[in-house]
């Protein structure tokens, strides 16, 4: 299996923790990044466990706006580290922290995930997204102009009418481990077809329900398995081969 969303430099004792995932069953991670920094940290990661982790360079949007020489750094930073580079992530549209934004920055933040849109295209690399509620269906229209471009909406939360135009338009979408306990996540993976479907933790993101108190590792991974089993009423092994499938599919093999 492979957990397609995680923030891996957050994490202490990574190499005891992915021996142990790995004898868990843990094949690979989607590995992103928050800023500049995380993006070289990822990648240094990446550059210790090639064949664990797909790596991500991106710009997490529940903050302010890059500024210009952010964007110059991590541009470049994309450039010259292309090779080691399967994804842009996680960039997106804030929604969270709205509140805390002007006009102009979360204009800022529409101008620059148009930019992230444009890096993918041209480095053809998947992108991965934060774009959630009411943003996914902004995330989507500014998605539309590239229409080339595959990605990722990581953790969705949407309407019913925005999921499908999102599956419609081939990208893929993924559960967390909120899906064991939150009926509204279990309503979304009926409108998700098996072959569009990822799993995730985001963590080391800290869940509730079940896993009130439990550190957030990808060895959650086997509760989204098992529910998404029960919604699709598939065996768990046809679950585990799709979204491992999907995420190579997606992210290269
Ligand atoms: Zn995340």
């Amino acid at each position: 299996m492979i957990d397609s969303h995680i923030h891996l430099y957050q994490y202490d004792d990574i190499e005891k923790r992915i021996n142990h995932w790995q004898e868990e069953g843990v094949e690979r991670v989607v590995a992103v990044s928050n800023d500049l920094k995380s993006s070289y940290e990822t990648l240094e990661l990446k550059q210790k466990y090639p064949q664990f982790i797909y790596a991500g360079v991106g710009y997490h949007p529940e903050q302010k706006p890059m500024i210009e020489k952010e964007m110059h750094e991590l541009s470049e930073l994309i450039q010259t580290e292309k090779k080691h580079i399967s994804l842009i992530g996680e960039v997106g549209l804030p929604y969270y922290t709205l509140h805390t934004l002007t006009e102009n920055e979360q204009r800022q933040h529409m101008e620059q995930l148009q930019w992230w849109c444009e890096i993918a295209k041209l480095e053809s690399l998947p992108l991965v997204l934060h774009a959630v509620h009411s943003q996914a269906e902004q995330a989507l229209t500014i998605l539309k102009q590239t229409p080339e471009l595959k990605a990722h909406f990581h953790w969705l939360k949407a309407k019913r009418p925005v999921v499908e135009e999102i599956v419609t338009a081939g990208h893929y979408i993924s559960f967390t481990p909120e899906i064991c306990y939150r009926e509204r996540d279990q309503i979304l993976a009926q409108f998700v077809p098996l072959s569009q479907l990822l799993i995730e933790t985001d963590g080391p993101w800290p869940y509730n329900g079940p896993f009130e108190h439990i550190e957030t590792t990808p060895l959650l991974l086997v509760h989204i398995i098992q529910m998404l089993a029960e919604i699709k009423h598939e065996v768990k092994s046809k679950i585990f081969v799709e979204t491992t499938e999907n995420a190579k599919h997606l992210f290269g093999n």
